[in-house]
């Protein structure tokens, strides 16, 4: 039985890694098949503290030397199944179970995806989820993005600054972001939206050149009176009466996020599946733990609960928070 186990391998299960370690917690960290999280899939980071300049899968590989340089045990296994019915927790990877008095939820978040069938074959080229990590590679290109939320609207205002023009493709005629977001996107003079738009494909052998969409009723902010009409406005190829092809060079996928919380049974999620922290406060009315939840002796952090920062850097410092929490906890526990 060690002290804690941490789920996850992202920046916010190192972090708490190192910290746990360094208190002198034995620590097992549970870093899944695919270790290391988002940062794996980007490529420039530039926004780290302490490196000016550095590749995503670099920075990880850095975090996890420093980890297991300090001794903690990494299981390059994914995780199965995590029981809280009793104590200590077991935590089932693959074949292998490890028993933990606390355990650190830090499974991050995954790109939720269009599900198109050319989808898999275009990510990465012309394809991308990440703005502020691939912009660079849209200078002076026509790009698109693809939601109607905050992600959205922060994707498409981190690309107008690089790309040629930017087309914000949206399922419905109302967006889901919050006004101030909106209406600065709408004041970018190279952004234009398409309404009640479903994307159905993405279109390219070796790199994306277009998008195939499906526009079924035509918004009136659209200031066209048909099909036809919409479709010439936006350069587009029509291919039947309700669908027609985009020619754009990059696509950004900006639909929402889907918490790694599947798994986790008796553990409370809010209504997007992220776990639900529970802060809590002493007696003086001072924070006392930031990254518990619903469960005595498991708690989160980083992109698994968080839906709002989502940064590599606030994932670590989550990461940080939940290794002061388990400390003061098992402390608690023995006193
Ligand atoms: P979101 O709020 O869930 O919005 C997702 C958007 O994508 C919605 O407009 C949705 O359309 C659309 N969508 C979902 N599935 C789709 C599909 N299969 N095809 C086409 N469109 C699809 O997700 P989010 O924008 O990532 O934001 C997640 C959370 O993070 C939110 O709470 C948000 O406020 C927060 N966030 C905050 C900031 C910020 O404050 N700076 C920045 C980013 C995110 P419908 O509207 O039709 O459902």
């Amino acid at each position: 039985m060690v002290d804690v186990v941490i789920i996850g391998s992202g920046p916010a299960g190192l972090t708490a890694a190192i910290y746990c370690q360094r208190f002198g917690l034995s620590t097992v960290v549970i870093a899944g098949r695919k270790w290391g999280g988002q940062l794996m899939l980007t490529t420039d980071v530039e926004n780290y503290p302490g490196f000016r300049h550095i590749l995503g899968p670099e920075l990880m590989q850095k975090m996890r030397d420093q980890t297991k340089d300090l001794g903690v045990e990494i299981v390059d296994l994914s995780v199965t199944k995590l029981d809280t019915s009793k104590k200590p927790f077991l935590v089932t990877a693959e074949d292998k179970t490890f028993e933990g008095k606390t355990v650190i939820i830090a499974t991050g978040a995954d790109t939720k995806w269009l599900g198109v069938p050319n989808e898999g074959k275009l990510r990465g080229h012309g394809l991308s989820s990440c703005a502020p990590c691939d912009a660079f590679f849209f200078k002076g290109k026509p790009v698109a993005v693809v939601g109607g939320g905050d992600s959205a609207m922060e994707e498409a205002q981190v690309i107008a600054k690089v790309a040629s023009d930017v087309i914000l493709i949206h399922r419905r005629d109302e967006f889901r972001a919050q006004k101030a977001m909106i209406d600065k996107v709408m004041s970018l003079k190279n952004i234009r939206v398409l309404y009640n738009t479903q994307v159905m494909d993405v279109i390219g052998d070796t790199t994306l050149t277009g998008v195939l969409l499906d526009t079924r009723v035509i918004s009136p902010k659209q200031g066209v009176a048909s099909f036809d009409e919409l479709v010439v406005a936006f350069s587009g190829v029509k291919k039947t009466n309700t669908q027609w092809e985009l020619p754009r060079l990059g696509l950004f996928v900006a639909i929402g996020l889907v918490p790694n919380t599947q798994i986790f049974q008796g553990l409370e999620l809010d209504s997007h599946g992220y776990v639900k922290r529970y802060e809590e406060k002493d007696e003086n009315g001072v924070l006392k733990y930031f990254t518990k939840t619903n469960v005595p002796g498991v708690f989160t952090a980083g992109d698994v609960h968080d839906a709002r920062y989502k940064q590599a850097v606030t994932a670590a410092g989550f990461g940080c928070m939940a290794a002061l929490d388990v400390q003061r906890w098992l402390a608690e526990q023995e006193k």
